[in-house]
């Protein structure tokens, strides 16, 4: 059996950060809050649960420090924070604090925002508070029309267009096409391809396995939006792709029917998870 492993897969830069400073927060308090799962991978959130990490829905259930994961919180958040005086473990990965930045200051100048993302992921709602009225997430062509309605109507001449730094790198393209083709050359429409490097090496490289093998697996959370993404990818390119969250998953007597396996893990699945899961297909043969 021939078995290829994707070099990027696993953590990226940004959640090796937030679990790293997890970690060093609960060695010097015994108990802290984290608003929402700290990443989507139930074996590392149950891991750092044990170790005094309290996940919390909303700051109404904050009793200790709370810490803001990798995604980010939206404006509204920091301000609740603020006047309830309750202390913030700012884990934000850095990239997703600068598009904050940038979205304000673009907003500031006035221009409209278009936001690329998934309407209802915590890094697109946060993002999207930092851009003020004249914004619209666009999660896919359907919503372009409106999209461009609503920039009309505001009168602005300039826009932004910017992504979730997960999003889809196909799916950027072809709507960056729809929307300048529509808008012709009346408007100043500036392009910030915000997709992390860490997300848009993971799509290229799951389409160039799943294009070579006849089992691709895609190890990654049920909630986690990059996971979902090289699952899609994974299906167009190959005639057999499977998600899965842990080898428990994967079955034996299936495995063995396939000679090339190729396996990809979203940006929450720890190492161990993806060794776990290859030497399972190993043992198969
Ligand atoms: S995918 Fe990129 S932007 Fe998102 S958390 Fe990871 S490193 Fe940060």
């Amino acid at each position: 059996m021939n078995i290829i492993v994707g070099k990027n897969s696993g953590f990226c830069s940004g959640v090796k950060y937030t679990i790293t400073r997890a970690k060093d927060e609960l060695y010097k308090n015994s108990s802290i809050d984290c608003l929402g799962e700290i990443i989507h991978n139930k074996q590392v959130v149950d891991s750092l649960e044990k170790d005094g990490l309290r996940t919390i829905n909303s700051l109404d259930e904050a009793k200790n420090k709370v810490l803001i994961r990798a995604h980010g919180i939206s404006k509204e958040v920091y301000e609740i924070a603020k006047s309830r005086g309750i202390e913030l473990i700012d884990l934000t990965c850095p990239k997703v604090l600068a598009i904050h930045k940038q979205v304000e200051n673009f907003s500031n100048n006035n221009y409209f925002i278009f936001l690329f993302g998934i309407k209802d992921h915590p890094e697109t709602i946060g993002t999207f508070s930092f851009c003020g009225k004249n914004s619209y997430i666009i999660e896919n062509a359907q919503d372009i029309e409106d999209a461009i309605n609503s920039f009309k109507a505001s009168n602005l001449k300039d826009l932004l267009i910017i992504s979730q730094t997960t999003f889809s790198l196909s799916l950027f393209d072809e709507m960056v096409q729809i929307i300048t083709s529509s808008l012709g050359n009346n408007y100043n429409i500036h392009i910030e391809k915000s997709i992390c490097n860490a997300t848009n090496l993971r799509q290229v490289e799951t389409k160039e396995i799943s294009s070579q093998v006849d089992l691709m697996i895609i190890i990654g959370g049920k909630n986690s939006s990059n996971t979902k993404k090289l699952y899609e990818i994974a299906t167009k390119y190959c005639k057999n792709a499977i998600q899965i969250q842990t080898k428990d998953d994967l079955d034996l007597s299936f495995i063995k029917k396939f000679k090339n396996i190729g396996i990809v893990a979203g940006a929450s699945t720890p190492d161990y998870i993806i060794n776990e899961v290859y030497n399972f297909c190993l043992n198969a043969d």
